[in-house]
């Protein structure tokens, strides 16, 4: 064991969550350690994000020119070659991560390649330890022991499995597994109606592969507004997919060997389905395990999502962002909870933690963004919420591209914009002027109607979708 070595702060996990706290921290003249086990830039650098819009990105053209040849327009067949569309993402996930490592090191942030578990908790005036685990080239093993004073527990999530229903690595791939996949199969199953699975799904039917998407819940993106669970059902059946929801999972399993292994899945009612392939995307679990933190009096729940207070502290001295937490598993909600734990660290803030009006999207040819509450969440919090909509089919960049599926929904309360739900082509490109609206620009209000009146849209674009959407609210909810 070599001997300790001390920082004011140690990030443990060098994700979106753990960077940025690496570079605020350094920032305010810190001595800062990040430790990761894995490469840096997490789950959306390496295995999650940006490989899967790289992939989307590539082969974005693809639906367009569908459209096209529907309407008469074009003709032809576009192949994909996808041991070279991996060969450039894993190049460019490769390039991003020096990058991030150079950037880490210039900034003085040192970095330790290796398993992190906390030795001991800061009692006092005495710092608490880590233990930093390294694989040397020899194969053997080192220990290396950090002292730190604030501690930043920043380990993301894995993907889920349950009993019956766990990825094999064979057939049945999780979404790590699939994305290096270099042959299209011919089918998959995509168990889980997510993000994760409808994105995974997209890009594998442009590469002509058959698909079909099981959802255990009543609709697709079950936790978007019911009306966006709607329009990509009506869409994605139009396209070929086959679309089961409501429909529990009784075993996933592959079955056959070598070239002949394949994916079963049996339902709770004994039907069967078989593809070549199967994705198994039905959550993710927290990456919480064996680190060390109920010694330290943090309270692990479920499947070990760190509770947090509401300055996201787990313990003295100990915060837990991003994933790990279970408040909101996106990258950017990560960074944002970063700096402001370094920023409460630093005693630079003494307010509570507050999550803003959160924007998520859902990527491909037919995208969802939302920011705020749905209508159902609003009514279930006693709220009486109204809505004015547009529909992309009266918008002309929208029939031009020959994508007018879709709708923009705004939520008011009180005559205030609350929220905003969106389904369509191009509709993600919208989701920073909704943030907006919505009283994510620190305002902490939502805009009125009148507020919207003095905007001028460019015209012809898709925000004109946004700007019919925002007249006034036209119905109760
Ligand atoms: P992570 O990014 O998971 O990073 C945690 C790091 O900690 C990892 O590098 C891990 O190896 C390391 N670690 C864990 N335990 C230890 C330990 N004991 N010692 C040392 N190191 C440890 N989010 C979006 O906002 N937009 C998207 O488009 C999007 N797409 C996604 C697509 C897929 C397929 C997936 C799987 C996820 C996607 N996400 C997306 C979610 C996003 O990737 C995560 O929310 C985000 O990465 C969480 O950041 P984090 O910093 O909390 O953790």
């Amino acid at each position: 064991m070599t001997p300790s070595t001390r920082y004011d702060m140690i990030i443990l996990g060098g994700g979106p969550g753990g960077s940025r706290a690496a570079f605020d921290a350094a920032a305010r003249g810190l001595s800062v350690a990040l430790v990761d086990r894995d490469g840096l830039g997490g789950t959306c650098l390496n295995r999650g994000c940006i490989p899967t819009k790289l992939l989307l990105g590539a082969t974005a053209a693809q639906p367009l020119l569908e459209t096209q040849k529907k309407l008469k327009g074009a003709d032809g067949h576009i192949a994909f070659d996808l041991p070279a569309l991996q060969q450039r993402k894993d190049r460019y996930v490769k390039g991003t991560r020096q990058a991030l490592e150079k950037r880490l090191k210039a900034a003085g942030i040192a970095v330790y390649a290796g398993e992190g578990r906390v030795a001991s908790g800061r009692q006092g005036d005495t710092d608490g330890e880590l233990a930093v685990v390294s694989v040397q080239t020899d194969g053997t093993t080192q220990e290396t022991r950090l002292g730190w004073g604030t501690l930043i527990v920043a380990t993301g999530s894995t993907p889920a499995s349950f009993p019956g229903l766990a990825a094999d690595g064979v057939a049945v791939l999780d979404s790590t597994a699939l994305l290096d996949v270099t042959e299209a199969p011919e089918s998959l199953i995509v168990v889980g109606g997510g993000a994760i699975g409808l994105e995974m799904a997209d890009f594998f039917s442009r590469l002509g592969t058959r698909i079909t998407i099981v959802e255990g819940m009543g609709r697709l993106a079950p936790t978007e507004d019911a009306e966006v669970g709607d329009t990509l059902r009506k869409v994605y059946a139009r396209e070929g997919w086959a679309i089961h929801t409501g429909r529990k999972v009784a075993a996933l399993v592959t079955a056959g060997e070598g070239t002949d292994a394949h994916a079963v899945l049996r339902f709770e009612d004994g039907e069967e389905l078989t593809a070549s392939k199967a994705l198994l995307a039905v959550g993710r679990r927290p990456a919480s395990a064996g680190i060390g933190l109920e010694a330290l009096g943090a309270t692990l729940r479920g499947p070990g999502w760190v509770q947090t207070d509401d300055c996201l502290r787990a313990a003295p001295h100990v915060y837990a962002i991003g994933d790990v937490n279970g408040r909101t598993l996106l990258a950017h909600a990560a960074d944002h909870q970063a700096r402001y734990a370094v920023r409460h660290a630093c005693a630079d803030t003494a307010t509570t933690y507050d999550a803003g009006v959160m924007p998520a999207c859902i990527y491909g040819h037919l995208e969802v963004m939302r920011v705020g509450p749905t209508v159902e969440e609003l009514k279930n919090t006693g709220f009486s919420p109204q809505v004015s909509r547009s529909t992309l089919i009266a918008n002309p960049i929208a029939q031009a591209y020959g994508t007018t599926q879709g709708f923009i929904k705004i939520v008011w309360v009180d005559g205030r914009i609350r929220g905003v739900t969106a389904v369509g082509h191009g509709v993600s490109h919208l989701v920073t002027l909704a943030a907006v609206l919505a009283g994510g620009s620190g305002t902490g209000q939502g805009w009125t109607a009148h507020d919207a009146g003095n905007v001028i849209f460019a015209h012809p674009t898709l925000d004109e979708a946004m700007e019919a959407a925002m007249e006034a609210p036209q119905e109760p909810a």
